[in-house]
């Protein structure tokens, strides 16, 4: 197989644990596989170097920032590849640019245009690992870029396209996806399997081990994506099968793989403890009113998230909306200035509020989940702020304090510590 493995800051966090990451690369290499190894900065590097590049002009030239930031995976590439030496392992690192990611010209936030994987292959044909920076490509003048915080996660996928990769392997502190944060509900369990659609949705709520762009990326085309942990014990005998880690495939493949996959069962529960709740009361319900209170909104750059409006029987509507915790000042201020000009009798915010969110496939073609949902928060007597849905995904806003209570008795009444697919067949 030709498989494409990234391990994350934490992974390559010390000497110590790059030395490690040799160990378990060359378990692939000797059991005949190719290998191409993309790395991070070692863990608080790329904060460091931020932090740098601040104290001297927070609105530094985006091109020179680049050539800093890149800095980082230089270092991370070279250390892995002197280590995999050690232990008698041919390897050859690369730069971003060397390895042929090319980008478009955004600085600190690029997108990959392309990959002329031409000498990774070469590479990989003499039996060499290829050791690849991640978070950075070149431009079409010429000049180093990188991809946005968390972009090696993207530039591991990119390669794995353009590799032909047969999986593509993300190496992280924890052993997978979970059916929630295991720090809330202890018994939440590791997920073998997940849909892309999941994955996009999980990663979009709040979960946060993987860059939703590689999620988006990979389900285009299909890679087959795993994350695993890279600091359980290295296997003697390398087995697929034993693998463990979170497999996030698309919904074709998973049909084959599992017979349980028709249970109405959710797969996991995303929250976000970062919202912030906008009430505008009785505004005439007349045309343009949601538009403009969120144009005046948008045009902030402030990004909403879940909009509710509802209608009293005197033509008058409460039009509610939320925004992330960091935008909640502004957009209170904004909403404010607004509130006149639409007639609106006032506007009431409320920035302890938290996301919770029911996520699965299942939900499609079963009647009843929202409304189990809503009894199991009725029962412990937590009351819904704000709702929104979507094909495979029910969110809720709810009181700051009442999170843990709720993931806990939404995580035991949806049955999620039990295992509901097989991860044998
Ligand atoms: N080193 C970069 C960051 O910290 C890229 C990455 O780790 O994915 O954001
Ligand atoms: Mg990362």
């Amino acid at each position: 197989m030709r498989i494409v493995q990234k391990f994350g800051g934490t992974s390559v966090g010390s000497v110590e644990r790059i030395q490690n990451v040799a160990k378990r690369v060359k378990t692939w290499t000797d059991n005949g596989h190719e290998v191409a190894v993309v790395v991070s900065a070692m863990s608080g590097e790329t904060n460091r170097l931020t932090g740098l590049i601040q104290q001297i002009d927070s609105n530094a030239n985006r091109r020179e920032q680049d050539v800093i930031l890149s800095s980082g995976e230089q270092v991370s590439m070279a250390l892995l590849s002197i280590a995999l030496h050690t232990l008698g392992v041919k390897s050859e690192s690369f730069f971003g640019w060397q390895a042929g990611v090319q980008t478009d010209d955004a600085h600190t936030k690029a997108r990959i245009l392309n990959i002329d994987s031409k000498k990774v292959i070469d590479a990989l044909t003499e039996k060499k690992v290829a050791v690849i920076a991640g978070f950075q490509g070149i431009t079409e003048k010429g000049s180093v870029s990188t991809l946005g915080r968390g972009g090696s996660d993207t530039s591991a996928v990119a390669l794995s396209i353009a590799l032909d990769a047969d999986e593509c392997q993300i190496y992280t502190d924890v052993d997978g996806v979970y059916s929630t944060d295991p720090r809330v509900v202890p018994e939440a369990r590791r997920l073998p399997y997940i849909l892309f659609e999941e994955m996009l949705e999980m990663a979009s709520l709040g979960s946060k081990v993987l860059q939703i762009r590689s999620v988006e990326l990979a389900c285009k085309y299909e890679v087959p994506l795993r994350v695993l942990s890279s600091l359980t014990p290295i296997q003697e005998n390398l087995s697929l099968e034993k693998l463990g880690g979170t497999l996030i495939i698309p919904e074709s493949k998973m049909k084959t793989m599992t017979k349980t996959m028709e249970d109405p069962k959710i797969s996991g529960i995303a929250f976000n403890r970062d919202e912030a709740q906008i009430k505008v009361n009785a505004v005439p319900d007349s045309p343009g009113i949601a538009y403009k209170i969120l144009s005046a909104i948008s045009d902030c750059n402030i990004e909403v998230d879940m909009i509710v409006q509802n209608t009293s029987n005197n033509d008058l509507a409460d039009f509610t909306f939320t925004v992330n915790r960091s935008d909640y000042a502004r957009a209170m201020e904004i909403t404010k200035k607004t509130s006149p000009i639409i007639s609106a009798d006032n506007v009431i915010g409320n920035d302890k509020i938290v996301k919770i969110s029911l996520v699965g496939v299942g939900m499609r073609s079963h009647a009843g989940i929202a409304s189990k949902m809503f009894q199991i928060l009725a029962q412990e007597n937590i009351n819904i702020l704000i709702i929104s849905t979507s094909e495979i995904k029910i969110s809720v806003g709810i009181d700051e304090e009442n999170l843990e209570k709720a993931v806990k008795a939404l995580h035991q009444a949806f049955e999620l510590e039990k295992d509901n697919i097989s991860e044998e067949n």
